[in-house]
């Protein structure tokens, strides 16, 4: 007899059960700021990605207002077919502005430009390497692909060259990374990436979700901050829902790369173009982080205060090096309790376990932004203080 959904629901929940992976989320009850309430309980938040606190900006929810008013609830067809409003033009027009690229093209997350990019480039015969922790999209994006995919050690430039001398071809080759690993903090070292991908005729391909909005000038990117943006040999991706406040993704580079994504990336030609609320906010977010460099000011000043207050409170933040500050707790049941007891705190910040993150490094992941005040996260290094004593991860 065959399988029934109930048994097959039943099965795959207890298993997930069993096994302690059993995700339900938290909810919000206000908009995600640097202070909101979460299940009822007001909270400094440390689980967002809303780095320049666009989530909730007012120049932001004004152009959408506006563009809302004016262009209407939804695009109303793909982009191929009837769905390509001028706004969406000019946003990627101010795109490939901002990131001093030839072109650039919007999709509809991050997760999709890199199903749609790595999809549409690669082909049977090329040949890709990627770092070992990049983010489970390019992993799904790379599935889609039939070019040859090996792995490099995480950030390891020696072991990416050994690779490119190992497996040749005619082919194109490419070299793809996080500029922010999303779950240690750190950078990748882009400058000794591209040398080698270049000595090697390899493109290389930054999926900047976490630094878009965060390194570089105005938050132009890692790419920007290692001083790439003008390469024909370096494709930037990304989201616009992280820093950039609202939802989206962005490919950026080649002055022929936007039309060969137009033609080719399966989400751009099957799913229904950008809502246009969704747009206005995402133009505003690229004006305000130039108007106003106050924000980046204060997104790193904040994280320069909270790295330096928790490695003085004896925590290990795993030698990151952006706004997202790993607080490592090895175990899982240790990162899940104090999680729960800096809840219990008014402090939320979740714990990750594997496999999430590799097995024996379970941490919480906080990430500090611009919106947060000293106060905000003066209280949270303060419960951070407490749990880690009661926990007995820092010295009493
Ligand atoms: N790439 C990376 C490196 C990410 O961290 C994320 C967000 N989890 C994504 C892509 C997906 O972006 P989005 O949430 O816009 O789909």
């Amino acid at each position: 007899m065959s399988t029934s959904l109930s048994e097959r629901l039943n099965a795959e929940l207890s298993s997930l059960r069993e096994s302690g992976l059993l995700i339900s989320p938290r909810v919000l009850d206000a908009a995600n700021r640097a202070r909101t309430r979460v299940d009822g309980r007001e909270v400094v938040n440390l689980a967002s990605n809303n780095y320049l606190g666009f989530a909730d900006h007012p120049a932001l929810k004004a152009r959408a207002a506006e563009y809302l008013e004016k262009w209407g609830v939804g695009a109303g067809a793909v982009r191929t077919i009837a769905g390509t409003l001028r706004i969406h033009e000019e946003l990627e027009e101010q795109i490939a502005a901002f990131k001093h690229t030839g072109s650039a093209l919007v999709l509809h997350s991050g997760f999709t430009t890199n199903q749609g990019v790595l999809g549409a480039l690669l082909r049977e015969g090329d040949l890709v390497i990627s770092d070992e922790l990049n983010h489970a999209s390019i992993i799904d994006g790379l599935r889609l692909t039939k070019a040859t995919k090996k792995v490099y050690r995480h950030a390891d430039a020696a072991d990416l060259e050994r690779l490119l001398q190992e497996h040749d071809t005619d082919g194109l080759k490419l070299v793809v990374t996080d500029g922010v690993f999303s779950m240690d903090g750190d950078l990748a070292p882009l400058d000794a990436l591209v040398a080698v991908a270049r000595k090697h005729g390899a493109v290389t391909y930054v999926d900047d979700a976490h630094g878009s909005g965060v390194m570089g000038e105005s938050g132009r990117g890692t790419v920007h901050h290692f001083g790439f943006e003008y390469a024909d040999d370096v494709i930037q991706v990304g989201t616009l829902s992280k820093a950039w406040g609202g939802v989206g993704g962005y490919a950026a580079g080649h002055a022929n790369l936007r039309q060969l994504l137009i033609n080719r990336a399966r989400p751009y030609l099957f799913s229904t173009a950008q809502a246009p609320a969704t747009v206005g906010a995402l133009a505003a977010a690229l004006e305000e982080v130039q108007r106003d460099p106050t924000l980046m000011e204060r997104l790193w000043d904040n994280t320069r205060y909270f790295k330096a207050e928790l490695a003085r409170l004896g925590f290990d933040t795993m030698g990151s090096v952006t706004p997202i500050t790993p607080v490592l707790f090895g175990e899982p049941a240790a990162a899940f309790e104090a999680s729960r007891r800096l809840f219990e705190q008014g402090v939320f910040a979740v714990g990750l376990g594997f496999p999430t993150v590799p097995r024996g490094s379970a941490r919480i992941r906080n990430i500090v932004t611009a919106e947060h005040t000293r106060d905000d996260l003066d209280h949270a290094l303060q419960a951070y203080q407490t749990v880690g004593r009661s926990l007995g991860v820092t010295a009493a």
